[in-house]
């Protein structure tokens, strides 16, 4: 299959390995981004249309331009500690910006979307493992926002004079970076626990906090479930593909089924780079769950996906490999 993919947030870190994944499958990667988050040298596989998605008159021209045969939407805001200090700014950009994008979709007539959704929407679950048919009752605005996404879409598919359909992957801790190094994770401000822990070793950032102790998890620190990006944009491409043949909408978790704790985490990150990590016990963070991990295989047995690299040490070593190469945070 081929043809032109909008990936809104294409200049992010997600957005930038699915445009990668996308050109080598044979499509060509319509970045839409505001580079307000995302960064213009990660747009290597297509072309770039800088915008804001809530402005909806200049995502309909990009559509009418590149006629894109359906949209990922990755473009979004997602660092929990800031959405639970501004919840306003989680729905005006992740919300607004989802409302925009699908109106003008639908002006533009473009039949699919893969919506990047986030384990977040859940919210606490008292230690169960995490399915598509879990309630969502998300702890904080981002998950919010993202639910509220969840919805809109919904809505819009459901409407009479609407042909869309959609994919929604519910992404639990994405890690790791390209294989090739050409591309990976790069926040401003960082908040994500491997590229800080990743920073405290190489001597760029003095300490590595652990937010919170007394969690009820074994250890006390925050269990996760990460899986490293090429695997999430792997299930990207076979997502948009399913559709293209015209699968029905669908949600899947994107997740590995096994969590690691904060503290977990912090040893492979010395392991793999044979590295001590200086850091010290804080405060829990607002709007953390204890646990996040997925506990369905629906990704497998409807598009065929399997995780093979998320494997920790190996999403650390990748992500290393990106950290030390030349020009890094320059
Ligand atoms: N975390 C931490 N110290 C940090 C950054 C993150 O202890 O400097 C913890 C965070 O509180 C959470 C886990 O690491 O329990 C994963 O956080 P991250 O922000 O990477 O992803 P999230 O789970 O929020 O999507």
């Amino acid at each position: 299959m081929s043809g032109a993919v909008l990936v809104t947030g294409g200049a992010g870190y997600i957005g930038s390995h699915a445009c990668k994944a996308l050109a080598a499958a044979g499509y060509e990667p319509v970045t839409f981004d505001s580079l307000v988050t995302g960064w213009r040298e990660a747009v290597k596989y297509g072309p770039l249309e800088e915008g804001d998605l809530r402005d909806r008159g200049r995502v309909l021209e990009v559509l009418q331009r590149h006629r894109p045969v359906a949209a990922m939407h990755f473009a979004a805001l997602s660092n929990v500690g800031e959405a639970s200090r501004d919840p306003g700014l989680y729905w005006d950009n992740n919300v607004i910006g989802t409302l925009r994008l699908v109106q003008a979709m639908a002006e533009a007539e473009v039949p699919h979307l893969v919506f990047s959704s986030t384990c977040a929407t859940y919210g606490e679950q008292d230690g169960v493992m995490l399915d598509e048919s879990c309630r969502q009752d998300p702890l904080n605005a981002y998950g919010a926002s993202k639910r509220a996404a969840e919805d809109l879409i919904r809505n819009f598919a459901a409407a009479p004079d609407v042909a869309l359909s959609h994919v929604f992957f519910r992404y639990f801790n994405v890690a790791g970076a390209d294989p090739d190094a050409q591309i990976g994770e790069f926040h401003r401000p960082e908040t994500h626990l491997i590229p800080l822990a990743l920073d405290a070793v190489s001597g760029r950032r003095e300490l590595l906090t652990i937010n919170g102790q007394d969690y009820p998890t074994p250890d006390g620190t925050c269990v996760r479930d990460y899986v490293h990006v090429t695997d999430l944009v792997a299930a990207h491409v076979l997502g948009l593909e399913y559709l293209l043949r015209g699968g029905t909408s669908e949600v899947f978790n994107l997740g590995t089924g096994r969590g690691f704790s904060v503290r977990e985490v912090v040893e492979a990150v010395a392991r793999v780079t044979g590295l001590p990590i200086p850091a010290k016990d804080g405060p829990r963070r607002p709007g953390d769950c204890a646990a996040l991990v997925s506990g369905s295989t629906r990704a497998g047995e409807v598009l065929g996906w399997t995780p093979e690299h998320s494997v920790l040490d190996e999403m650390i070593a990748t992500a290393w490999a990106w950290h030390q190469r030349p020009g890094y945070a320059s």
